[in-house]
């Protein structure tokens, strides 16, 4: 009931301020289920277990609006970075994997350690991965961000908590490079605020 459809094959469960949980999206992939991030609220549990039997689960990153509900899904194939496998256990990935025909990457991002993207029929998940932290975007992660996100082939990016959920590719590149631009000599941090 909670579902929302976003496009072709792709649902998800929304965003919920208390708790504070980002989106769950539900990827009818070519070979199975995928799910890209858990959320934290009671609904994207009750979602996300009617579906996680034999899905593939993919958390972006560690964070707990994103993560939370893996404790009580408890999924039999788990995804994510090193630094969110580590807390979570799962399938660490390092560069780039295939899970029932979805693409699996890593995102280097200001925002946290280990983010993991997700590419599938002219969609790329992106969680948070292209936001900074609270200390602002570092420099040099930021170009390697742009850098991933150019050999991207989806044309269209998701980012979490945004409103609306899809932006074109080349928006997000747009935007990226203004911050980036904006990096002075010797300062590795960008602060756009
Ligand atoms: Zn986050």
């Amino acid at each position: 009931m909670s579902l929302i459809n976003l496009s072709d094959g792709v649902e998800y469960v929304p965003k919920s301020e208390n708790p504070l949980s980002a989106e769950a999206f539900i990827i009818r992939a070519s070979g199975g289920v995928v799910i890209y991030d858990v959320g934290a609220s009671d609904e994207a549990f009750s979602e996300l277990a009617k579906v996680s039997g034999d899905a593939a689960v993919v958390l972006s990153h560690f964070h707990a609006d994103h993560s939370s509900n893996i404790r009580r899904l408890k999924p039999k194939l788990l995804f994510g970075g090193g630094y969110t496998c580590k807390k979570f256990g799962g399938e660490a990935v390092a560069g780039d994997t295939e899970v029932f025909g979805a693409h699996l990457f890593s995102l280097p991002s200001s925002h946290a350690k280990g983010c993991l993207g997700l590419e599938y029929n002219g969609l790329a998940f992106l969680g948070d991965g292209t936001y900074s932290s609270k200390d602002g975007f570092n420099a040099g992660v930021l170009r390697e961000t742009i850098d991933r996100l150019e050999k991207l082939s989806a044309e269209k990016f998701v980012l979490s908590h945004s409103e609306p959920l899809i932006h074109l590719k080349s928006e997000v590149d747009g935007d990226l490079k203004k911050i980036y631009d904006m990096r002075k000599p010797g300062e590795n941090f960008i602060i756009p605020w």
